[in-house]
C-alpha cells in the first residue's frame, strides 16, 4: 500500500487542517510522557516553514461525546507551544471556533464531540464537513489513531485534499519493514494487560516469525491454558480456547514459543507489595503474578537478543511499580543490544522504556501507536491509511 506523502501536496501559504495523536498519559493534570507530542513536530514545523497556518485536531482519552474537563487538551496546548518554541492557541470550541488564520491553533478534545466516533456515517461527516471548513488541506500524522474510522481521521479526509505527514509515513515504513521479509531470526515478545488486545496479531504472527516470548497479564490465561495454578493473577477464562489453539499452531509452525518458568508475585496489586519469586507451576493461591521472574527475563532476553528483527508490544509487569519492573527493563535492555531492526510498539511499552531510563535512540524505532500497530501487523486494513492512498 502506498500512501500520499507531504511533498506530493503544495502546502504553501495554505490553511492545513492536521491529524495528529496528542493522546499523552496524564496523571493529575500532569502530562507523564510527552513522547507523541514530540513525534508530532517535524509535520507541524515543516508545515509553519512552508508559510502554512496549522488546525490540528487531537483526541486525549476517551470522553465518550462528554465535556470531560479532565481530558482537555489545554495542558497539551501549553507542552506543545513549548516543545514547538511558538504561541499556540487553543480553541475550546470545535463547531464554530473562530480561527485567527496563522500559526498553530489546537482545537479542543475532538472526542468530546460524539459524532467523531459514530459508527453513524451521516452523523460522521456532519463533523467532518466542520473540520473541512477550517482548511484548504488535510495532513493526516495521527498515527495511534488511523486505524479508526473516525470523523477526524477517516472522513475528513474525504473531503478535502490530503497527504500522510512525516510520523505516519514514517511509521508504515517501520511497519513495512516487520511485514515484507524481514530479516532472520524474526522475534516477538508481547506483554501487556489483556490477551485480547493481542490474540489477532499472535495468530498473525505466528506463521510470520521464529521466536514469541509471552508475559504480562496476559501470560497467566496462557498458564492457566496449560492447567496451572495462577492465584489472584489476571485472566482472560472465556480466551482459554483459543489460547490452547495458538499454543497448538505454535507447535505445528516450529515456532519458538516461550512463557516464563519463574514469576514474581505479591499478594495485592500495590507499589509497596511485598515481591516473592516463584515457579510458574507453583503460584500461591493467595497472590498475583505481577512481572516475569529474574531466569525467565534472562531467558526472553537471550532469545529475543538474538534475533535479526524484533517486535516488541506490551511491558513484561507492571513496570509502574519498581518491584515489578525487572522483566521490562531486562527485556528493554536485550532490545537495544539487537543488531538488526528493534521496534517497541505501544504507548504504555514506549513511556515504560523512558520511564526506566532509555533514551529513544536506544531502539531501532519506538512506534507511537499501540492498536494501529497491532492491527497492522495483523494483516488488518486501516481506514485512516486506505483513505490516504
Ligand atoms: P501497550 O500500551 O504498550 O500496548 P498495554 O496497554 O497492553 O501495553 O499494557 C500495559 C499495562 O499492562 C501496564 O499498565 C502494566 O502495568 C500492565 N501489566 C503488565 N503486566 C501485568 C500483570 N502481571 N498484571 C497486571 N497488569 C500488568
Ligand atoms: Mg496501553
Amino acid at each position: 500500500m502506498n500512501i500520499k506523502t507531504l511533498d506530493t501536496v503544495d502546502v504553501r501559504g495554505k490553511r492545513v487542517l492536521l491529524r495528529c495523536d496528542l493522546n499523552v498519559p496524564l496523571k493529575d493534570g500532569v502530562i507523564t510522557d510527552d513522547g507523541r507530542i514530540k513525534a508530532s513536530l517535524p509535520t507541524i514545523k515543516y508545515l509553519l516553514a512552508q508559510g502554512a497556518s496549522v488546525v490540528i485536531t487531537a483526541h486525549l482519552g476517551r470522553p465518550k461525546g462528554e465535556r470531560r474537563p479532565e481530558l482537555s487538551l489545554a495542558p497539551v496546548a501549553k507542552r506543545l507551544s513549548e516543545l514547538l518554541g511558538e504561541s499556540v492557541e487553543f480553541s475550546s470550541e470545535i463547531f464554530g471556533s473562530k480561527l485567527s488564520g496563522s500559526g498553530v491553533t489546537l482545537l479542543e478534545n475532538i472526542r468530546y464531540e460524539a459524532a467523531e466516533t459514530s459508527k453513524d456515517e451521516v452523523e460522521r461527516l456532519v463533523l467532518a464537513k466542520e473540520l473541512a471548513t477550517y482548511a484548504d488541506i488535510f495532513v493526516s500524522d495521527g498515527f495511534g489513531a488511523v486505524h479508526r474510522k473516525h470523523a477526524s481521521v477517516y472522513d475528513v479526509a474525504k473531503l478535502l485534499p490530503h497527504a500522510a505527514g512525516y510520523l505516519v509515513a514514517a511509521e508504515v515504513d517501520v511497519l513495512k519493514k516487520l511485514t515484507q521479509s524481514p530479516e532472520r531470526p524474526y522475534g516477538v515478545a508481547l506483554g501487556g494487560s489483556k490477551v485480547s488486545d493481542k490474540i489477532g496479531v499472535i495468530s498473525n504472527l505466528l506463521e510470520k516469525v521464529d521466536t514469541i516470548a509471552i508475559g504480562g497479564g496476559m501470560l497467566f490465561t496462557f498458564l492457566a491454558a496449560k492447567g496451572l495454578q495462577i492465584g489472584k493473577s489476571l485472566v482472560e477464562n472465556d480466551l482459554i480456547p483459543t489460547v490452547i489453539e495458538l499454543m497448538e499452531r505454535a507447535e505445528e509452525l516450529g515456532v519458538n514459543f516461550l512463557l516464563p518458568t519463574d514469576i514474581v508475585v505479591a499478594p495485592e496489586f500495590s507499589a509497596d507489595a511485598r515481591p516473592t519469586i516463584v515457579g510458574a507451576d507453583a503460584i500461591p493461591e493467595d497472590q498475583m503474578g505481577l512481572d516475569i521472574g529474574p531466569a525467565s527475563a534472562i531467558a526472553f532476553a537471550t532469545a529475543i537478543g538474538e534475533c535479526k528483527t524484533v517486535f516488541w508490544n506490551g511491558p513484561m509487569g507492571v513496570f509502574e511499580f519498581p518491584n515489578f519492573a525487572n522483566g521490562t527493563k531486562v527485556l528493554a535492555e536485550a532490545l537495544t543490544k539487537v543488531s538488526g531492526i528493534s521496534v517497541v510498539g505501544g504507548g504504555d511499552s514506549a513511556a515504560a522504556v523512558r520511564k526506566l531510563g532509555f533514551a529513544d535512540t536506544d531502539f531501532g524505532y519506538i512506534s507511537t501507536g499501540g492498536g494501529a500497530s497491532l492491527e497492522y501487523l495483523e494483516g488488518k486494513e486501516l481506514p485512516g491509511l486506505i483513505v490516504l492512498q
